[in-house]
């Protein structure tokens, strides 16, 4: 059975899902073996590599449970109708909803959220922030919503060090602070008005592209950053709903850090301390990943068992 916006608000639990994408070129050239199955729609099997004192190699299998677990046959549509659908309703409800992509660098957070921004044609339609606007514009039509004459903006914030910037300012930065309600504000945010799906990917691309400029590597920054993509409804100026897709740094920083300077263990430090939240989580096939991918599993299936 699909969840549906019910499940998420009246069982007061996150839903935790993981997607496996395939082994990529460079992984099939250097003979990379895929360590993962997903043997049933919410199972996912790792086969870690392990040899005995006498040197005899063997597979030890462990096994995860998750709300739904994608394998790298999925597309992001089928993602996107497990995961972030039925929060759209939420919004309309009046509800706050968040989606977060937790998991390794490489592993398919930002092709799963953002889109394909890998190759030269970057094509940021098909993924979840992009499929969400659809779905939010489609809502409107209704009668019943029609009638509340609601407008959608849309905003776009990366949190790099602790500190955060505006995608669509020109990475203006920005103050964050409490309000005396404890509701956390981004000070300045700029809200942009949205009318269709084609407004929100303009803005997709206008922030993913504000994000990566003046870096040497675009992996190497969004492996560091948090990317925020918030859909807002107002309705006479106030408050309705609001829905934040969130790109979340890497989770590899902490295991890594032997071959790390201070700064990079430090923003590890920090990366992890924020990771420490919540997940949605993806993994890469690759032996090479293994450990990554059952750290990212372990802290993945602990959430169900809050
Ligand atoms: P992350 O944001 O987690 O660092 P990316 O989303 O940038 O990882 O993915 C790394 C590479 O793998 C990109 O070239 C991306 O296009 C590709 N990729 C990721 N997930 C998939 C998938 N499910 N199917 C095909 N290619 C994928
Ligand atoms: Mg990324």
């Amino acid at each position: 059975r699909p969840l549906t916006s019910n499940d998420l608000i009246e069982e007061h639990r996150i839903c935790v899902c993981v997607r496996a994408r395939p082994l990529n070129k460079k992984e099939i050239s250097v003979k990379d073996l895929d360590v993962i199955t997903i043997p049933s729609k919410d199972v996912v099997m790792v086969h870690e590599p392990k040899q005995k004192v006498d040197l005899t190699r063997y597979l030890e299998n462990q096994t995860f449970r998750f709300d739904y677990a994608f394998d790298e046959n999925s597309t992001n549509e089928m993602v996107y109708r497990f995961t972030a659908q039925p929060l759209v309703e939420t919004i309309f409800e009046r509800g706050m909803a968040t989606c977060f992509a937790y998991g390794q660098t490489g592993s398919g957070k930002t092709h799963t959220m953002g889109g394909d921004f890998s190759g030269k044609n970057q094509d940021c339609s098909k993924g979840i922030y992009a499929l969400s606007a659809r779905d939010v514009f489609l809502m409107l039509k209704k009668p019943v919503y029609k009638k509340l004459d609601l407008q959608v903006f849309a905003t776009f914030f990366e949190i790099y060090s602790g500190k955060v910037f505006d995608l669509l300012n020109h990475k203006a930065k920005l103050r964050v602070l409490e309000d005396g309600k404890q509701q956390v504000q981004v000070v300045g945010l700029q809200e942009r008005e949205v009318k269709c799906t084609e407004d929100v990917l303009k803005l997709i691309e206008m922030g993913n592209s504000c994000r990566t400029s003046g870096q040497t590597s675009a992996n190497a920054h969004s492996s560091r950053s948090h990317a925020v993509f918030q859909i807002i409804l107002r309705r006479r100026g106030k408050m309705h709903g609001k829905f934040s897709l969130i790109d979340l740094a890497g989770n590899e920083r902490g295991a890594d850090t032997s071959s790390a300077d201070r700064q990079t263990r430090l923003e590890g430090a920090e990366i992890n301390k924020s990771l420490l939240a919540l997940k949605i989580a993806t993994v890469s096939p690759g032996m090479a990943s293994c450990e990554n991918t059952l750290n990212t599993l372990r802290y993945a299936n602990s959430m169900n068992e809050l």
